[in-house]
């Protein structure tokens, strides 16, 4: 069931929204090199606590995980690009890092994720970062009162498919409410004019993630959890949670300052 939100509930989705990009922002201060990735799930659990706001991703379990996940953020470095599990790993520099954060706070869900380099970027890495961004940027554009899922899905699709990445639908967006993990799914390629009719008061995660080697194989370690391109490449991943509005889209895990 896909549930509307009023003007209110958005304004609440927002302040938990702030508090996701509140932690985000004091993880990536954070990851500098030598700094083991669970140093940056402590930031987050940090941030989490100052706002009075708890974690959906620890002990989350579904369908596909033989284990809760165990940590507040995923923490994915270079070929690993989703669900990446905070260990001891030290960062290096030119690592190509992606973090993915949800909170609830007052009951309601924020969601996002940041890929960027640690150190000096590598030139390839930084374009397949830039991409994922535009791609996510052409998503939120696209979800306007009267538009369909499938002008979201197309638009990303599109960008990713211009910088000649590896798309893979297997994860991607979703409606976000009460819980962090709602209908409607919001895949990373699609038709236009097809799917179902954006309304507003309809909150959704949009969330880009491309395979730098152009490829859509993935792998998943024995954790469970961490997915990895099959052929080695780097990945990027970025989301926000995104409010359809009368005005148009709304991001509401943006930053407090904008
Ligand atoms: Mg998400």
């Amino acid at each position: 069931m896909i549930e509307l939100k009023t003007p209110d509930e958005i304004e609440a989705m927002r302040a938990a929204g702030i508090v996701v990009a509140d932690a985000l922002a004091a993880v990536r201060a954070e990851a500098l090199v030598g700094v083991p990735l669970t140093a940056l799930d402590q930031v987050a659990r940090d941030v989490l606590a100052d706002a009075g706001a708890s974690s959906p991703f620890l002990g989350y379990r579904p369908g596909f995980a033989q284990k809760p996940f165990p940590a507040v953020i995923c923490t994915s470095v270079n070929d690993a690009v989703l669900h990446g599990i905070p260990d001891g790993y030290r960062l290096r520099d030119g690592d190509l890092l992606s973090i993915d954060f949800g909170a609830i706070l007052d009951g309601w869900a924020g969601d996002a994720a940041m890929s960027f380099a640690v150190g000096r970027p590598r030139r390839a890495d930084q374009r397949l970062i830039e991409t994922a961004g535009a791609a996510l940027a052409a998503g939120i554009a696209a979800a306007i009162p009267g538009a369909r899922i499938g002008d979201i899905s197309a638009a990303i699709g599109r960008v990713g498919r211009a910088g000649g990445y590896g798309i893979n639908t297997d994860f991607g967006g979703h409606g976000v409410g009460r819980t962090m993990h709602e209908s409607p799914s919001v895949p990373n390629e699609g038709r236009p004019g097809r799917g179902m009719q954006l309304q507003p008061g309809l909150v959704i995660a949009i969330e880009p993630w491309f395979l730098g080697g152009g490829h859509d194989e993935y792998r998943v370690d024995p954790d469970g959890w961490t997915l990895r391109s099959a052929d080695g490449s780097h990945g990027a991943h970025v989301e926000h949670t995104v409010a359809i509005t009368p005005e148009g889209p709304r991001i509401l895990t943006a930053a407090a300052d904008g």
